[in-house]
């Protein structure tokens, strides 16, 4: 599995894009808030060649739903998500007023939802879905097994964890949920994180010091 990361919105937020040889792909955590960054998006699908196939999400907070929408309808997908992070849906636009950024509208439902243990299967990837609660009630990460990454969302970053200071956080939830999910994954696995730079589970093992 191959992952194209681009990075939107004012809140630095990282999107993915998961792609195999078969070039269908997986747009993960669309947080594109201008056009400019919608176009950004569609111009990197096109260069690789890509056929989106699946809108999937992390968790939903507003920073990884400002372009679920655009997704949605551009590459007529339905966006997957855990069913524990709805009621964000409806707050999003209220949400984003206080934090400055003015949105037409709140993002689409999810019309698939992800739980703990569920695969997500496109091209030739198997993706297993992990449910970390704590930084939000229905965050997940992606893992692909075969190919040693996981795609994080704001569970865990590169020297830190996620905040669990937001509606619906738990710090010594998510900090058990991180110990049982990821830590358990071999030391070499990759972790895309929602927000910052690349980092492994062996790394974090060693030296991130809320674990
Ligand atoms: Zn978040
Ligand atoms: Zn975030």
């Amino acid at each position: 599995m191959q992952v194209k990361s681009l990075t939107f919105n004012p809140f630095q937020e990282n999107t993915s894009i998961l792609y195999d040889e078969t070039k269908e792909c997986a747009i993960v955590d669309p947080g594109m808030l201008t056009v400019e960054e919608e176009e950004l998006l569609v111009a990197t699908i096109q260069e690789l060649g890509l056929k989106p196939v699946k809108l999937l999400q992390t968790h939903l907070h507003l920073d990884h739903v400002f372009g679920t929408g655009f997704v949605a309808d551009r590459y007529g997908l339905k966006p997957e998500a855990h069913e524990a992070d709805l009621p964000f849906i409806a707050q999003h636009k209220e949400y984003a007023r206080s934090f400055g950024v003015e949105v037409a509208a709140n993002p689409p439902v999810p019309e698939v939802f992800l739980k703990d243990g569920d695969e997500v299967k496109f091209g030739n990837i198997t993706l297993e879905v992990r449910h970390i609660p704590g930084h939000s009630p229905g965050g997940i990460v992606f893992y692909n097994e075969r190919s040693g990454i996981v795609i994080a969302g704001d569970a865990l970053f590169s020297g830190s964890v996620g905040r669990s200071d937001l509606p619906g956080g738990n710090h010594e939830q998510l900090i058990s949920a991180i110990q049982e999910k990821l830590m358990t994954l071999p030391d070499e696995v990759v972790v895309y994180p929602g927000h910052g730079p690349l980092t492994t589970i062996g790394q974090e093992r060693n030296s991130n010091p809320y674990l």
